[in-house]
């Protein structure tokens, strides 16, 4: 089978590679669609996230649909043929947290296409079964493969406990930025406004449930978030952007005792906040990890027309042009929100 490794910074070599058998408890997944999340730009660029890095060739890619190819021993929840969209997250279910049911913090986990799991840019992964979850089959590949950072979104807004009613800001209409303005809706909030410099963002911001748009890069976001909020601040704020000085600013507009969602990954391994208002503002903050437990939540709202996974696979490449993908997506060009590349 064609398997696409990292061997270093922009550096992606196909090889052939042995198709694997699946285990006592997994199915074998024939892999079709896989966005190209900004985690995995991370790698490609930078070969590595924060303080992991890549010490072998790894395979990236975490946001996958597939279809069951094989069955393991035991295996009776699935059959061959079942479309699926796929749980990267695979925790050890026995320690101190994963008993409390925070799997995504789970210390021993194994996730997709972080070091050492392999992720889904091959043609055939083994996985344990029930983190393979079925889809329906009006949901396209492309779609089923938007469910892992909609499961994101769904994960940052729960983390804000909104009670309905809220200002919510949001700063990046990337997919996560995306999938929480669309979590934020579902989840009640009465206005949600969002940051994005990216013109064809905003509009689709807009189209999926943000109120407002304000361009950051002709207006001072500070002084917006002051003039649409009669000068209080939003009450909860999602950081989708990742670049340094978002959480900073994020600490600047926030209201008294207001909350910060920091979904973002810095590109230096450093997160800044305003001390002065911060403090003052007794606001607090919480860090998102990746998703818990949100997968089957993100299939019955995109099955149901509650949320959009369509509208953000917005470009398809083949496995052979996954280095295009990268850079295509790292250049925000043409639109582009997820970047989706067909494996098979
Ligand atoms: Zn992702
Ligand atoms: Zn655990």
């Amino acid at each position: 089978m064609r398997v696409l490794r990292l061997h270093g910074p922009k550096d992606l070599r196909m090889h052939e590679e042995p198709i694997p058998e699946p285990g006592r408890g997994e199915v074998r997944l024939k892999i079709t669609s896989v966005g190209v999340c900004a985690s995995d730009l991370h790698y490609y660029r930078d070969g590595r996230i924060g303080t992991t890095l890549i010490a072998e060739p790894l395979v990236i890619g975490h946001e996958a649909a597939a279809v069951v190819d094989a069955i393991g021993e035991g295996v009776t929840s699935h059959k061959i043929g079942d479309r699926v969209a796929l749980e990267p997250t695979n925790a050890c279910g026995e320690c101190m947290f994963c008993k409390a049911g925070h799997f995504n913090v789970c210390p021993n986990v194994e996730f997709f296409g972080t070091p050492p799991q392999d992720g889904c840019l091959r043609e055939y992964i083994t996985w344990p079964a029930e983190l393979a979850i079925k889809v329906p089959d009006s949901m396209t590949d492309d779609e089923a493969a938007i469910i892992e950072p909609l499961a994101v979104g769904v994960h940052a807004v729960r983390l804000a406990d909104l009670e309905g009613g809220e200002t919510v800001a949001v700063l990046g209409a990337g997919a996560i930025g995306l999938s929480v303005i669309q979590a934020a809706k579902v989840g009640g909030a009465k206005r949600i406004i969002v940051s994005e410099p990216v013109a064809a963002r905003r509009e689709l911001a807009l189209k999926l449930g943000a109120t407002e748009a304000i361009d950051p890069s002709t207006s001072s976001d500070i002084e917006e978030f002051k003039k649409l909020t009669d000068g209080i601040g939003p009450d909860v704020v999602y950081e989708c952007i990742g670049e340094d000085g978002a959480s900073y600013l994020a600490s600047q507009i926030v209201r008294i005792l207001g909350k910060i969602v920091v979904v973002g990954i810095p590109d230096e391994d450093v997160y800044t906040f305003h001390a002065s208002p911060s403090r003052r503002k007794e606001m607090t903050v919480i860090f998102c990890r990746r998703s818990n437990d949100a997968a089957e939540t993100s299939i019955e709202w995109v099955t149901s027309g509650k949320a959009d996974a369509k509208s953000m696979a917005t470009h398809r490449f083949p496995l052979e042009d996954a280095a295009k993908a990268m850079e295509f997506a790292m250049a925000k060009k043409d639109g582009v929100i997820r970047a989706i590349i067909a494996v098979s």
